[in-house]
Order: C-alpha cells, then sequence, then structure tokens
C-alpha cells in the first residue's frame, strides 16, 4: 500500500502524451489551445466612427467663437460596409454611421443628436473635443498583439474575437480518449427488470459524465460480468480504442475479483495497487505502452473520488491545461477525528454568510457506498491518520471539478 502523494506522483510520471489537431473555430467551443494565438491583423481594422453622425475637420469646430455655430456641407456618405472615398476638406461634413470607415481628412465625429441637420448642411451645436467618437485602427488589438496564451480554453467569447480577427483555425489539444469498464455480476442496466438481489448501476453515468466535465471523450462503455474472460474481453475491446481505461469494481482481495488478473491478460503491467485512502483502498493502476488503466474499486463514492482526485487532473494536463485544485477555508462546524490508518476524504458541505465567514460542515453517510452525501458535498477535507479536528477549527476544502 503506498500514500496519496506516492500515487499521485506515479500517475503523474506516467501521463500519456498530449495529442493535438487543427480545428475549425466553429467545431472549438471548450477546446483546450495548445500555443498561443497573436492577431493576425489589427482591431478596429480601419479607424470608424462609434457614433452616428457626421465626420468632420476638427479644426472647423474648434474656430467656433460661440456666437456662429460653425455651418458645414455634407458632401457624402460613409456607410458600414461602403466607405466615402474622397477626402473631407476644410468646411465639408460626411454623414456617417456606426462601424463605418473615417474619411481621410476627417478627424472628428459630431454625433446626430448634436447638429442641427438640414439635409444638404448640418450646424453643430456641440462638442467637446478633437477625435470625440473616433474609434482608432489597432487601438484594442495591434497586429501581433497575444490574444490568447496556450492552455486556455476557448469560450463564446474567445471564439467570436478570434473571428473578428479573422482566425481561421486553431492547434487544439484532442480530448483525451477514455474507455469504460464496468464489472459486476450483481448489476442491473437502467429500466432493466430488476431482482432483490441486483444493484443498479451507477458507475458507468457517473464515469461517463465525470469523463465529459473533465474535457475527454468516452471512447467505448462495456459492462461485463465477474468473469475471466469476460473481463479480459471488454478491457482489451475498451484498450483499442483508447488511451486511458477504466475499469469499475472487481479490484479487491475477494475470489471475483478479477480485474488485476485481467489486465494483465490484455497486456497492462501493475505499476500500483492499494493506496493508503479512504474510499478507494484497492485502487489499481497498469500500464500498457502509452496506455493505462485505472482499476477503481467499485463503490459508486470510491469512483467518483478516485476520479476527483487522480483522473481528472490527468485529463486535464492531458490536454495542455495545468491542473491545481480549486480550495476554499473556512471553519469547520462540528469536530472530526480521523481513527483510522488512512488518509480520509471527508465529504462536506459549504455555507457561506455574506461577507464572511465560511461554515464548513461534514456530511452525515459518509459510507463508500453512499453516494447521497456526495451529491450534498461541495468537496472534501483530507485529514491524515490520526489528525482530530475540533469544531471552529480553519480547515481548507478541496472543491469538487464538477460543482459549479
Ligand atoms: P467491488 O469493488 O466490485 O467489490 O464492488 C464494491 C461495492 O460496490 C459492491 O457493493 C458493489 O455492488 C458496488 N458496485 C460495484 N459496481 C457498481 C456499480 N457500477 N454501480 C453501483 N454499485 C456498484
Ligand atoms: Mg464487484
Amino acid at each position: 500500500m503506498i500514500p496519496i502523494e506516492e500515487a499521485l506522483a506515479i500517475i503523474n510520471r506516467h501521463e500519456p502524451p498530449m495529442v493535438t489537431e487543427s480545428v475549425q473555430l466553429s467545431e472549438a467551443l471548450d477546446r483546450v489551445i495548445t500555443e498561443d494565438i497573436t492577431a493576425p491583423e489589427p482591431l478596429p481594422r480601419c479607424t470608424n466612427s462609434a457614433m452616428d453622425g457626421f465626420a468632420v475637420f476638427w479644426n472647423d469646430v474648434e474656430t467656433w467663437s460661440g456666437d456662429a455655430p460653425p455651418s458645414l456641407t455634407v458632401v457624402g456618405e460613409s456607410r458600414a460596409g461602403e466607405p466615402y472615398h474622397d477626402t473631407v476638406l476644410p468646411g465639408e461634413a460626411v454623414r456617417i454611421s456606426t462601424g463605418a470607415m473615417l474619411p481621410d481628412g476627417a478627424d472628428t465625429v459630431v454625433p446626430l443628436e448634436d447638429v442641427d441637420d438640414t439635409g444638404d448642411a448640418i450646424i453643430i451645436r456641440s462638442a467637446t473635443g478633437q477625435h470625440q467618437h473616433v474609434r482608432f485602427e489597432g487601438e484594442e488589438i495591434r497586429t501581433g498583439d497575444t490574444l490568447l496564451s496556450s492552455g486556455a480554453r476557448l469560450t463564446p467569447s474567445s471564439l467570436g474575437l478570434l473571428a473578428s480577427l479573422g482566425v481561421g483555425n486553431v492547434m487544439v489539444s484532442t480530448p483525451p480518449a477514455v474507455g469504460i469498464v464496468v464489472t459486476g455480476h450483481e448489476l442491473a442496466g437502467a429500466g432493466a427488470e430488476i431482482k432483490p438481489w441486483q444493484v443498479r448501476d451507477s458507475n458507468a453515468l457517473m464515469l461517463e459524465t465525470a469523463i465529459r466535465k473533465a474535457g475527454g471523450r468516452v471512447a467505448s462503455m462495456s459492462r461485463c460480468g465477474d468473469l475471466i474472460e469476460e473481463t479480459e474481453a471488454a478491457i482489451t475491446t475498451a484498450a483499442d480504442s483508447s488511451q486511458i481505461v477504466l475499469v469499475s469494481g472487481g479490484v479487491s482481495v475477494g475470489p471475483h475479483d478479477l480485474v488485476k488478473q485481467a489486465a494483465g491478460g490484455a497486456g497492462f503491467k501493475q505499476i500500483f495497487w492499494r493506496v493508503s485512502q479512504k474510499p478507494g483502498k484497492p485502487m489499481f493502476f497498469a500500464r500498457r505502452d502509452d496506455q493505462l488503466l485505472f482499476g477503481l474499486p467499485g463503490n459508486p463514492v470510491a469512483v467518483l473520488n478516485c476520479f476527483a482526485y487522480y483522473i481528472h487532473p490527468l485529463l486535464q494536463r492531458m490536454q495542455g491545461r495545468p491542473f491545481s485544485w480549486e480550495t476554499l477555508s473556512g471553519t469547520i462546524d462540528s469536530p472530526y477525528k480521523n481513527r483510522g490508518d488512512r488518509s480520509f476524504f471527508l465529504r462536506v458541505a459549504v455555507s457561506r454568510e455574506h461577507p464572511e465567514p465560511v461554515t464548513i460542515t461534514p456530511l452525515r453517510k459518509q459510507g463508500s457506498h453512499m453516494l447521497s452525501s456526495m451529491t450534498d458535498a461541495d468537496g472534501f477535507l483530507l485529514i491524515e491518520p490520526g489528525h482530530a479536528l475540533e469544531a471552529g477549527d480553519e480547515v481548507i476544502v478541496h472543491l469538487y471539478p464538477w460543482r459549479s
């Protein structure tokens, strides 16, 4: 049995290589970019108007004494998508729309609201300064500026920014392909007729959805009974299309726990078995070339907690995103002592009074088969063997990655 830090370090050392691909922006939502993206052109692309109004030459406005407001001849129009091609001369104004290119010669925009418009001429009633309501070429982004750094996850707004700069394709990491094998003679699928001694399968759906939340792709999902041939065949098939195989159940010491043997038959070599943790002690980790296999103890809380602690961070890193836990500190509202000899993941709920303090409540029903407390939990406290917490102690909660 190894400590959790050692299990983490070993998994880190065996991290499979990141795979990258070029995709169109329309396919890139939630994907992680694997290189910095620089601006191929400036933004705005040309100097343009921020208002509907008139493009004028500031000197005409500036010489206004106040007695006789300047009157300018309207010589044409610059519309969005259709510029005015001549130069604006002193004494002239060009009708202009928001986003339309500022014509040469003009340096200032006077909004419609601030002029008397007779059609052929305008009288300017007020203006505050040269360059008012003008957006200059490149004032937001210059050619070559870094738009997004490697490791950023693409969002609707970042995709919009890339589109506005004419970026067509982006290099992103390929979602890690994960195969799931759920073992157990006792399991009944959703909707199936169920006998009193059977158990409804929760792990398949939990793993599928947790993988997707972590940015991975579920490459395959299969169930098998506790038979060596079936389990070996299921692992072999899952490994055909996956970088990582997650097996639920069958890794403990019972006579029907055959996953280690089946994984060996499928060509995986054991790297560790058993971690000093609760839940999840019989966790098994194996490797075949660049492929990894995790044998997760079948109790649903063990499955999900092991996924959160070991596999979610791994899937993030395989996408080019460094992982760090989101944590929160607060005071625990009741005492807790770890009387066991393994690191304990204590499921807790967080409540916040505004603005402070943060109260941390250990949940009842901490059994590793009790998924209801996992559902109510915002995160966990990692409590080392023998460590005792008193009510009022300051503690740090690791928040589950799927919480928000
Ligand atoms: P195992 O790790 O196979 O010994 O399973 C440990 C416990 O988890 C047993 O009570 C199983 O019935 C239960 N279990 C195993 N797999 C699942 C599953 N997919 N869904 C719900 N419970 C499961
Ligand atoms: Mg089992």
